[in-house]
């Protein structure tokens, strides 16, 4: 195959990148303020999430301080009015005992009426458990119960001394009746109501309530429900608590003094209501879930463009990349679809056929670059070529220039598959050989004129030989004359005398013409020609020739032929050519040794591996190392005389003809071997 060296006058072929079409050249790096925005493109709705979470943190912050706000107003309100309500309630306790006190002071009231008027006071609610009169010693002189379950718990008896000692004199000096701080009773808290019975010396009705029952009665039920409610000194302890409904959550709570005659109570509050907080909560968790998974997802997204971003990167690349090998490349390069249609051409290929891109792409059979009278030969491959019948081997054609100048080309054609590996047309790769055709034809040349020379060379060296061979056949027919001449000078030569002088000297005229002959067909240059031939009759012809060259040293030819020889196939002279050059070599290399070595043996037999064999052997003075490894090199020789180009034109010769000629170095002498196949 022929080494291709590049398109005649081809121009710089490098592609700058900056040439490409835009969708195939690399973009422009990105300046910082392009980059910026690129990152400020994804900040953006992240920021923006985080605005909206912020945002709706915000509003539920907001909304839920305004509805504890509004939760704390609706409890405060509320508890003004349980406040206005006890006051005015117990308000109402102290004046209607005042007026018994009031009824008992001017007499009016015998020790029966008092204790029915008492007892008309307590039943007006069950949180008063009893109402005694007693002087300020606390002697009781009278005492009424609520009802009897009461008497047991002795109200009276449970009242602190000191409290009621206070409130007797706050009353006295108040001239009406005032209640006493709240104490501790062993059944839970309880106040006293001490109303002055004017006299000497002053009694007083007191009264004793139970706090708890105070708050369950007076207290409105409605409100009791959702709050807790107590009552406490000014100390802040607290003294009794109402909540059937439960505790209070302590979220929203509210104090407020109870101010009540002659007393200061502490009213508290405290809503069963909890904080407002799950609905925010889950508001909250939500949003902020919301916002994770937009975060989220726009992480992904951000990733998946990247990725994107990365691959479409490589591809361009990657195109760029193929792009500029194409467009580099110094071997034309055509794609074609299924249907024959170029779909590609890189500029080598442009350049090769001298049309531009567009005058090729898309277009199908018969191409421009094709020569018209090789059509159906182009169709043909074409058709083989889609079909995927032509074989993968380079295939040698002819295209022709758009000025019409014709040029060998060899063509690769090699299936096209996409990412799935579906064929979806063919590349070829297309050579222009006009350089490497020159190339063999100037070799070509060079071997015939070579091949010329070393003929002329044999005859040269042959020459001296000749002059001496013919010596011998015209010295031959000088002296048949010369005897003939003699015989008719004596006038009784008959024809029978002089005929077979005469016919021995025609033989002698025969072989030197016959001599001759040979020399001048070896010398005459001529096409080589390939016919069938008997080896032994190639052998028998070479043989004269030999003896001429042997005849110089002394040597001994010997031509030995193995029947039943296969014929030859090969040009005869340039193989004699061979055998002769073989012969001489052999000669000359025994040329100084004794002259009983010198037998030149030349022996054709069947080969090992099929075919024919002739081998010329010497018995001369060998090859040595130095000189074996370049025997065949054109132009070595160790003679002073030699042009060492015999070898390496025998071997060529030898290898047209599909045959190998090889040489065995023997104990004494050389052998070489030429190998020639069966026909
Ligand atoms: P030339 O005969 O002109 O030198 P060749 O190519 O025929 O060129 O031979 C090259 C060299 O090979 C010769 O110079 C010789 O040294 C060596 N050579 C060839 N044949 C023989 C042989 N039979 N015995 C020894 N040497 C040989």
């Amino acid at each position: 195959m022929p080494v291709y060296r590049g398109p005649p006058g081809r121009e710089d072929s490098r592609v700058s990148l900056a040439t490409l079409p835009p969708e195939a050249a690399p973009r422009a790096p990105a300046t910082p303020a392009v980059r910026f925005w690129r990152r400020l493109r994804w900040w953006i709705p992240g920021v923006i999430v985080l605005l909206l979470l912020g945002a709706t943190s915000f509003l539920l912050t907001l909304s839920d301080s305004q509805e504890r706000a509004q939760a704390q107003d609706v409890l405060v309100s509320d508890s003004l009015w349980v406040r206005q309500s006890l006051q005015f309630q117990l308000e109402r306790e102290a004046e209607a005992l005042d007026l018994i006190a009031a009824d008992l002071a001017r007499g009016s009231l015998g020790r029966g009426a008092l204790e029915a008027r008492l007892r008309v006071f307590l039943r007006r609610g069950r949180e008063s458990l009893a109402v005694v009169q007693m002087n300020h010693a606390l002697a009781v002189s009278v005492s009424v119960y609520n009802d009897s379950s009461t008497a047991s718990l002795d109200p009276a008896g449970a009242i602190p001394p000191a409290a009621v000692e206070a409130a007797m004199d706050k009353a006295l000096r108040a001239g009406e009746a005032v209640f006493t701080a709240p104490f501790a009773v062993p059944w839970g808290a309880a106040v006293a109501l001490v109303a002055p019975v004017k006299g000497e010396p002053p009694t007083f009705l007191v009264a004793v309530y139970w706090l708890e029952r105070l708050l369950g009665e007076m207290v409105p039920w409605t409100f009791a429900q959702s709050h807790e409610v107590t009552i406490g000194d000014v100390a802040g302890t607290v003294r009794a608590s109402h909540s059937p409904a439960g505790r209070g959550r302590g979220v929203y709570t509210h104090q407020a003094p109870l101010e009540i005659p002659g007393a200061t109570l502490l009213l508290g509050t405290n809503s069963l209501k909890g904080p407002p907080d799950w609905i925010t909560n889950v508001i909250r968790g939500g949003t902020v879930a919301l916002a994770v998974l937009l975060f989220w997802s726009l992480w992904a997204l951000w990733r998946d463009v990247q990725r994107r971003v990365a691959a479409e990167h490589r591809l361009r690349e990657e195109v760029a990349f193929r792009r500029a090998m194409g467009d580099s490349a110094v071997i034309g390069l055509r794609a074609r679809d299924l249907d024959g249609r170029v779909t590609f051409v890189n500029p080598a290929f442009c350049r090769m056929v001298g049309l531009p891109e567009e005058a090729l792409v898309g277009h199908g059979p018969p191409m421009p670059y094709w020569i018209p009278e090789r059509t159906d030969e182009y169709r043909r491959r074409n058709d083989e070529v889609l079909s995927g019948l032509a074989s993968t081997a380079p295939f040698e054609t002819v295209f022709r220039r758009a000025g019409g100048e014709r040029f060998p080309v060899v063509i690769y054609d090699a299936p096209l598959r996409d990412a799935d590996g579906r064929q979806t047309g063919w590349m070829s790769s297309i050579i222009d050989v006009t350089e490497e055709k020159q190339a063999e034809e100037r070799e070509r040349l060079q071997h015939e004129r070579l091949q010329t020379a070393a003929r002329l060379t044999t005859m040269g060296e042959m020459a001296s030989s000749l002059a001496h061979e013919l010596n011998q056949p015209l010295g031959a027919i000088t002296s048949y004359l010369a005897g003939s001449l003699n015989l008719i000078e004596r006038g009784g030569a008959s024809a029978e005398d002089l005929g077979p002088a005469l016919a021995k000297a025609s033989q002698q005229a025969q072989r030197a013409g016959q001599v001759i002959r040979r020399v001048h067909e070896f010398v005459r240059k001529r096409e080589p020609q390939r016919v069938a031939m008997d080896v032994g009759a190639l052998l028998e012809e070479c043989r004269a020739l030999v003896e001429l060259q042997a005849r110089r040293t002394g040597a001994r030819v010997s031509v030995e032929v193995e029947p039943g020889l296969q014929a030859i196939v090969g040009d005869a002279f340039m193989l004699e050519q061979v055998i002769l050059n073989l012969t001489r070599n052999a000669i000359e290399a025994m040329a100084d040794v004794e002259p009983a070595r010198r037998v030149l043996v030349i022996r054709a037999r069947p080969c090992e591996g099929g075919g024919t064999c002739i081998v010329v052997r010497d018995r001369g003075t060998g090859i040595p190392d130095a000189v074996a490894g370049q025997l065949f090199s054109p132009f070595f020789t160790t003679k002073t005389e030699g042009m060492g180009m015999g070898l390496s034109i025998c071997r060529s010769i030898v290898e047209a003809h599909g045959g190998r000629l090889s040489f065995e170095r023997l104990d004494v002498g050389t052998e070489f071997h030429i190998q020639l196949p069966a026909p």
